[in-house]
């Protein structure tokens, strides 16, 4: 007899809403999260676009999502997967600290990680005036310059929330359009935020601090400096799937590395779903998140109740 009836891998907004739909559907469950709960939600400062909550701050909701998971009996525990077996009706999940937890289906919602610049001393320099969160460290620039690199709504929203607390603010685009939402595009245009277009930033310069990035502009090719004492960057995710390399068995992933599913959320994998950002699809939002989630625990109460459906991929 396994542990849970089901098992969902992340706690952001998709696995949370498993969750949530899973117990609520009469399974035991349990969710694995290897740091805090709420995934990039609970980063975020200010969400508008959840409907039916017109403005929520990121960590309120998905904290909200938590207790939500937890009042309908859902257990959630935190560590580092180390090895899972995918294969046959009883799923094993293996955490680094040796705890092994058995289920008879298994949601992947482990969401996304920020992608590096590629910068030559970037990691060295994360927390030094490096940082990929600006609702963690923007605090830590109250009144000082920092730059924004990207262009999507991330990168937009991260350079009006740090417009609120530095001095000034650079918004770093490699093009001259932004790839943000318009409503939010329109507004960081009408800020008091610059934004230095066509421009990449090729070099991070620091003692022990950042204190100067080298900025390129890529149609003219010329090279300057600009003094910042923090740099966000935000150029978009990769999907977390390197636990994928200790699995008996692997989901299909996408050309580009996220899991690829059908609109049941179901892998190639029978009793094996993805749901929210790690999974292959086209508009990564929390309530696309969510929607996933909900998906994937009905597919799940469905496999379970013996409706082995043949997966299309
Ligand atoms: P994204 O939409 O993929 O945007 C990444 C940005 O970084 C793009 O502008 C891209 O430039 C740029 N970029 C990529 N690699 C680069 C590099 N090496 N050097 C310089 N620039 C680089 O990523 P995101 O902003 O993190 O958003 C991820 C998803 O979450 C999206 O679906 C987004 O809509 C969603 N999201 C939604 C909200 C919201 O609705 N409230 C908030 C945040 C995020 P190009 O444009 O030239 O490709």
């Amino acid at each position: 007899m396994p542990d849970f009836d089901l098992i969902v891998l992340g706690a952001g907004p998709a696995g949370l809403t498993s969750a949530i739909y899973g117990a609520r559907g009469g399974l035991s469950v349990l969710v694995l999260e290897n740091k805090a709960p709420g995934g990039q939600a609970a980063q975020t400062s200010v969400v508008e676009n959840y409907p039916g909550v017109p403005d929520v701050n990121g960590f309120d909701l998905a904290f909200t999502m938590l207790n939500q998971a937890k009042s309908f009996g859902v257990k959630v525990k935190t560590g580092a997967l180390q090895n899972l077996t995918l294969d046959g009706d009883e799923k094993k999940v293996l955490l680094a600290n040796g705890k092994e937890f058995t289920c008879s289906a298994l949601i992947v919602a482990t969401g996304a990680k920020s992608r590096l610049l590629g910068l030559e001393n970037e990691l060295d320099l994360a927390g030094k005036g490096i940082s990929y969160c600006a609702t963690c460290d923007g605090m830590f620039f109250k009144d000082k310059t920092v730059a924004v690199v990207g262009g999507g709504n991330t990168a937009v929203e991260d350079a009006l929330y740090l417009e609120k607390i530095a001095k000034k603010v650079y918004l770093i685009h490699r093009r001259n359009e932004l790839r943000a939402d318009k409503i939010m595009s329109d507004r960081v245009k009408e800020s008091t935020v610059e934004i230095l277009w066509d421009s990449v930033v090729t070099q991070a310069i620091a003692d022990e601090q950042l204190a100067e990035i080298e900025v390129k502009n890529v149609k003219t090719g010329s090279l300057s400096r600009v003094s910042v004492d923090g740099l966000f960057v935000a150029v978009g995710q990769t999907p977390n799937t390197d636990f994928l390399g200790a699995t008996d068995k692997k989901p299909n992933l996408s050309t580009t590395g996220y899991i690829a599913t059908d609109e049941e959320m179901r892998t190639n994998i029978d009793g094996v779903f993805a749901a929210g950002d790690v999974r292959e699809k086209s508009l990564r939002q929390i309530v696309t998140a969510c929607a996933d989630g909900a998906v994937a625990a009905n597919s799940a109460i469905k496999y379970l109740q013996g409706f082995h459906p043949v997966s299309t991929k």
